[in-house]
């Protein structure tokens, strides 16, 4: 992180901003006059989320805020997309090129937290936003409802605004791609909440979560063990052989499992026991030779303990295909807007959150404000698997990151749950809905920056390409998170 501080400090110092030839057609207009006057409304609405705190295919109130707030604004709204309540498609504006937004708005188990300072709970044990997705989202409207205020000047084009459930575990994106939501998108723009300020080239992770279910027989664990057979047991042979896989897999495997059920007292033999597993890599055709792997290690399993499995796929995500032509229509766009600057409030209880969390170096601080080169090193998104895998298979597609949290943690921390609902965040997803906004601009009114992205697109993914989804024809699990 130090590091890449340095480098970006250079690099920035190397291309100020004032340098560049500035658009006024492109950079005061509707749309960011929209931006420049709604901070308002946008800081109330990614609140009310993160207040609502809902988790996966259960955001009920959160997806309703924003589908009827884009509603509001012309848009015409498909709600229940994919046979999911809280996907939607929002749509405004006609013809081409069709650009494609992304929003989410899970929050995580666990995760509640106050907007203070401190480490505090509102409800310890609650969800909570601890991935900004309440940002995600929020952002994500602004800069379609910006994007819609241009189009309306008489241009064509059309904005899609995708909201997509579920990002945490549920994959929501996977079943939407699948059920062909993003067919007919000629480019996507994808972003999430961090640190820092930079377009992501990194291709990721594919994914693939696995729920095995073991049944056995229910006996007293004393009087009659013979009588029983241990689902448990099933689960902890099936966990000895995958430990024992993880020598002979290639290289960049994960492979990480809870036991979500290992039965209920010493004294009764488990007749249900249940493990979750994700299996990860850079391919996702070793994601999928995991999958066949491990499904015969569970059938072994359960035929050594006299027992039987269930499994399934709860949500498979393709590694990204990045697009190289569109990270750099992104990246100047980033670069142009900047990055955050707290006031002197906002800084006060940054000082204050590092402090609680023990660090001591402020220079962290610096990061929200910069904007990194692209391809700059970022190892955490190395080791990172998002349902927008899928999507950037069927579509071209670049994401970024904003700088929405104070940098005092390094993901699904306290700390992002408790900057994230403050104006910290909302000054972040201001900038961000800039991004979406100028980025659009760019794709409406110049054809051959399109031409070039559509044709890295093909190139890269191949002409034959057909997406075959990692979770096959299975219904969403609408009910993993209940
Ligand atoms: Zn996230």
């Amino acid at each position: 992180m130090r590091t890449l501080f340095i480098i970006a400090v250079s690099l920035l110092c190397c291309f100020p901003s004032s340098a560049r030839k500035v658009d006024r057609a492109k950079t005061s207009n509707v749309g960011t006059a929209y931006i420049d006057s709604s901070f308002g409304t946008y800081d109330a609405m990614q609140k009310k989320i993160h207040s609502f705190a809902e988790l996966g295919y259960l955001e009920f109130k959160s997806s309703e805020l924003l589908a009827s707030h884009l509603e509001s604004h012309g848009f015409t709204v498909e709600r229940g997309v994919a046979g999911i309540p809280t996907a939607f498609v929002a749509s405004y504006g006609s013809g081409s090129p069709v650009i494609g937004i992304l929003a989410e708005y899970d929050a995580l188990p666990g995760m509640s937290q106050d907007t203070v300072a401190f480490k505090k709970a509102i409800e310890p044990g609650a969800p909570g936003h601890g991935c900004g997705h309440n940002l995600l989202g929020t952002g994500s409207v602004a800069g379609a409802v910006a994007i819609s205020k241009w189009l309306a000047q008489g241009h064509e084009g059309t904005v899609k605004l995708f909201g997509c459930p579920a990002e945490e575990g549920g994959g929501g994106k996977a079943y939407m791609t699948r059920e062909g939501c993003f067919d007919g998108v000629d480019a996507v723009l994808d972003w999430h909440p961090d640190i820092c300020n930079l377009v992501n080239v990194e291709s990721g992770l594919a994914n693939v979560q696995m729920r095995f279910t073991f049944h056995g027989v229910s006996s007293h664990a004393s009087s009659a063990p013979e009588k029983g057979r241990s689902a448990l047991d099933a689960v902890e042979a099936f966990n000895f052989m995958m430990n024992m896989m993880r020598e002979h897999v290639p290289d960049g495997t994960r492979i990480h499992y809870a036991i979500t059920d290992g039965g209920k007292a010493p004294n009764v033999v488990p007749e249900r026991a249940e493990v979750l597993y994700y299996f990860r890599n850079q391919s996702r055709a070793v994601v999928q030779d995991l999958k066949e792997r491990a499904l015969k290690a569970a059938e072994g399993a359960a035929m050594g303990t006299g027992t039987t499995v269930e499994f399934e796929a709860v949500s498979g995500n393709f590694e990204r295909l990045y697009n190289q032509r569109l990270a750099q229509v992104l990246q100047a766009n980033l670069e142009a807007v900047g990055g955050v600057k707290y006031d002197e409030r906002e800084r006060s209880f940054a000082v204050e959150m590092l402090k609680a969390s023990g660090i001591t170096d402020l220079s962290v601080l610096e990061k929200p404000a910069m904007v990194l080169p692209l391809g700059s090193d970022y190892p955490t998104l190395r080791g990172v698997s998002s349902d927008v895998g899928n999507v950037t298979w069927v579509a071209p597609t670049a994401s970024f990151r904003g700088a929405v949290f104070v940098p005092a943690g390094l993901g699904h921390c306290w700390q992002f749950t408790s900057s994230g609902g403050t104006t910290i965040g909302t000054k972040g997803i201001m900038n961000v809905a800039k991004v979406l906004f100028l980025t659009a601009y760019d794709l409406y009114t110049s054809p051959q920056t399109m031409a070039e992205v559509k044709a890295e697109f093909d190139a890269k993914r191949g002409k034959d390409f057909v997406f075959k989804p990692l979770i096959g024809d299975r219904k969403p699990p609408l009910d993993y998170r209940k």
